[in-house]
């Protein structure tokens, strides 16, 4: 019997699902739902179960075998239990995911894993994306906050208790503008979406978007028509991803540093100077090695990693317990 492996991206919208193939890394099913994160912990979880159901029916018809399911979730996640997801209401406190799921699905036997969604989304570039072939990979992406993911040795490293890779909070600027997470200048106070928008009007990157309607890809749109503020403020924030990009070359020596998220769709507007600036800071020898990427798989990359997550997951012996 063939086999399958189920991944589902668990997002503040949406919750998008594929059932992937182990043995090609292909896609053989993808699907979508709303998330209804306003609607309270319960009823994400049973749209989650929901969405595993119908791809367990998919592999079914396909008579594949279920080998484990991968959730990736926003927050940071310990051993199941997701805290601070940021995008889920009434996620603030500790949601112990993996062990809700478990008892939804006690009956199906699978393993399911529970994993940071940025972490999953690495993984997917790293294994079967723009980063394959590469075992050193750090990845970020860039939106309303800024991830991280890091893989040392082609395996994700998470710390000791899930909280590795925070990139977007490592501080950039000493003094620099409040970042949602107590701190000032972190990566994501200056180059996440809000100071992108901040500094396009002429603001403080600090200043939160009170007047909604100018978005990044109205902005990145403006500065391929010519627009100068448009230009100036993309490359301005370039410049500050740089020197994130320059501590993480300097940190990690890393072959490829793979960049997502919505803010990415700005390309090379944002992306050259931030390689301009990391080769003027990081250390010579290793700027001259690293590369930096858009990520290639496109919105189903946090769903795939999850998944992968999951074969990884049940490799180490996690999720044994269904119910954890
Ligand atoms: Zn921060």
């Amino acid at each position: 019997m063939e086999r399958a492996l189920i991944g589902i991206d668990l997002g503040g919208t949406n919750i998008k699902s594929v059932l992937l193939d182990p043995a090609t890394g292909r896609v053989l099913h993808a699907a979508r739902t709303d998330t209804q994160a306003g609607s309270g912990v319960k009823a994400v979880v049973s749209n989650i179960v929901s969405a595993i159901a119908r791809q367990q029916a998919v592999a079914k018809n396909q008579r594949r075998h279920c080998l484990a399911i991968g959730v990736g979730s926003a927050g940071l996640v310990d051993r199941g239990t997701v805290r601070n997801s940021p995008n889920l209401p009434g996620w603030q406190g500790a949601v112990p995911l993996s062990r809700l799921l478990g008892k939804e699905l006690a009956g199906s036997g699978i393993p399911i894993v529970v994993e940071n969604d940025v972490n999953a989304m690495v993984l997917a570039e790293q294994r079967l994306g723009a980063a394959r072939g590469c075992r050193q990979v750090v990845g970020l992406t860039l939106g309303t906050g800024v991830g991280g993911g890091i893989i040392i040795d082609g395996r994700l490293y998470r710390g000791c208790r899930g909280g590795a890779g925070e990139l977007g909070h490592t501080v950039i600027s000493e003094d620099g503008p409040p970042c949602l997470c107590g701190n000032r200048g972190c990566l994501e106070a200056l180059v996440g979406a809000a100071a992108i928008v901040a500094r396009y009007r002429g603001r403080d990157p600090g200043t939160r978007g009170k007047r909604p309607g100018t978005t990044v890809a109205m902005i990145s749109a403006a500065a391929r028509r010519g627009d100068r503020r448009a230009v100036a403020a993309l490359r301005e924030t370039g410049r500050l991803l740089g020197v994130g990009l320059a501590n993480i070359v300097n940190t990690f020596d890393p072959e490829m540093i793979v960049i997502g998220g919505g803010v990415a769709g700005a390309g090379g507007l944002i992306l050259e100077p931030a390689v301009r600036e990391m080769e003027r800071r990081a250390m010579p020898y290793n700027a001259a090695h690293v590369r930096v990427r858009r990520a290639g798989l496109g919105p189903q990359a946090g769903a795939i990693g999850a998944a992968l997550a999951a074969a990884d997951g049940i490799a180490r012996g996690d999720g044994r317990g269904r119910a954890r």
